[in-house]
């Protein structure tokens, strides 16, 4: 049995609307002790965020553990590759408590990387001290790299919009972390102790759950009714293994 690597925003939910057959979906995976780990670029919310985040839309019997954002990847990853623990960040507190789990000290006056995760209330001054620690030799780390998100009445700026303005402003290339890049596959993985053929990718968005796949060689599901529709497909040349209507469908699989 495949470990289900479920996609969030626009897959389990849009806004606080739960999609289609998501409820029998959890239902039937936790009934028969199925594996899953919800798996999003969003780095915006802790994992207890996330867990109330789900049960409000009306899912049960959700677990803190059940989470692996693009934060927790970049944390991993530059623990990984990386000596240096003094950070400085620009994120919210997803961001925050994963840097604080992967053991990096948090200082507001000398940093030897810098951080780029989604951040609703940053401002002016905070990009610019982030520009200036930069500029002083600091690594910079974006947790992914969406262009904009998707709302309810258009869109908004994305993470990945920010970390190109800081590499632009300092000549400093981040390295490419969150989906459709294989790093927050490979933390995801190492996060669950399994391999990439013992695992289905299952997402929306075909640019980044289902590239993501495609490019890795692990099996994908693309769930419409989020950000792409089914001509979206050959439109983009991204093809995925499944193509499901409703979550439900996936029961049928196992
Ligand atoms: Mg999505």
């Amino acid at each position: 049995m495949k470990t289900l690597l479920l996609d969030l925003d626009g897959t389990m939910y849009r806004g606080n609307r739960m999609m289609d057959g998501g409820k029998e979906l959890m239902d039937y995976l936790h009934f028969h002790q199925l594996p899953y780990l919800f798996f999003t670029n969003n780095s915006k919310r802790t994992r207890k965020q996330n867990m109330d985040h789900m049960l409000e839309v009306g899912y049960e019997n959700i677990k803190e553990t059940d989470f692996f954002t693009s934060a927790m990847a970049a944390a991993s990853y530059a623990k990984m590759h990386y000596q240096e623990r003094n950070a400085f960040y620009i994120g919210e507190d997803g961001l925050k408590e994963a840097l604080i789990e992967h053991g990096f000290c948090l200082c507001d006056d000398h940093a030897d990387i810098v951080f780029i995760g989604l951040d609703q209330h940053a401002d002016y001054e905070k990009y610019s001290k982030a520009v200036n620690f930069l500029k002083q030799g600091a690594r910079l780390i974006g947790t992914n790299h969406d262009r904009v998100l998707a709302q309810a009445n258009g869109f908004s700026l994305g993470n990945g919009s920010v970390v190109a303005m800081m590499e632009y402003a300092t000549g400093q290339k981040s390295p490419m972390i969150g989906k459709p890049y294989a790093p927050i596959l490979e933390e995801a993985l190492h996060y669950l102790h399994i391999n990439k053929s013992e695992c289905l990718l299952v997402g929306d968005n075909l640019e980044t759950d289902v590239l993501l796949g495609v490019q890795n060689g692990v099996e994908t599901a693309f769930v419409i009714g989020g950000v792409h529709k089914e001509t979206d497909i050959a439109r983009l040349g991204i093809y995925p293994d499944h193509i499901y209507q409703n979550l439900s469908e996936l029961i049928v699989e196992f």
